[in-house]
């Protein structure tokens, strides 16, 4: 029987809400598989890029390698984050170690808040970004690259606990409620990372197979 028409794309990440977000928001006909697990975790990275792509690049280079000889197919791995203009650029990449490299969801959030404390109208200002890198893993090809983002603005305190990292303090334009309120079938349509997953296929429009 001749397999069904589509995109099979193996997702490099650790994070378990990523696998979530992009197991909802993937198109009919494409397929995602996370290519780690808790018993089989990705090799550790030390994210030392200056730019989101920078990294996203580093880790799916990185997560194909460690997969050559064992997987085949395309494997994409993103980098994403939050950027506050009024703060020149920051968290941006340093999102997840805002508060240090061990820092809790909820260390880096107070810490946004305490940093924003004064800030008001525009200064509020903020967008996610999200930029995902394709490789094939037998031959080590960067296949397709893209970004997608989602402007906003930063509540003056946390609306909500749903989602994860800064989704609590994010209104994004147009909305009254955060991504922490928001059902995650809303944000899966609005995000960066919808946004960037989408352009990513529109690139490996040449490896849908069937
Ligand atoms: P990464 O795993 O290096 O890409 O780190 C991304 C970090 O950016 C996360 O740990 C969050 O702090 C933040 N971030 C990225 N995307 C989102 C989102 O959709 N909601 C909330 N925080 C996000």
């Amino acid at each position: 029987m001749a397999e069904e028409k589509g995109l099979d794309l193996l997702l490099g990440t650790g994070n378990p809400h990523k696998v979530e977000e992009f197991l909802e928001l993937a198109p009919p006909g494409v397929r995602i598989v996370a290519a780690f697990s808790r018993e089989s975790p990705p090799p550790e990275i030390n994210e030392t890029g200056d730019s989101f792509f920078a990294n996203a690049f580093l880790k799916a280079e990185t997560f194909s390698r460690a997969l050559r000889g064992k997987k085949k197919g395309l494997l994409f791995a993103d980098d994403s984050g939050l950027v506050v203009p009024a703060l020149s650029g920051a968290p941006g990449v340093r999102s997840a170690r805002y508060a240090g490299e061990e820092a809790t969801d909820l260390e880096n959030r107070e810490l946004l808040l305490k940093n924003m404390k004064g800030l008001s109208g525009t200064d509020r200002r903020a967008f996610f970004v999200c930029v995902l890198v394709a490789i094939d893993i037998s031959t080590g090809a960067l296949r397709a690259a893209s970004a997608g983002r989602v402007s906003g603005r930063i509540a003056n305190g946390a609306m909500g606990d749903g989602g994860f990292g800064y989704d609590p303090l994010f209104v994004p334009d147009g909305y009254r409620a955060s991504f922490g309120i928001m059902a995650s079938s809303e944000k899966n349509r609005i995000s960066h990372r919808f946004r960037a997953f989408h352009e990513l296929c529109l690139g490996l429009e040449g490896a849908w197979g069937g």
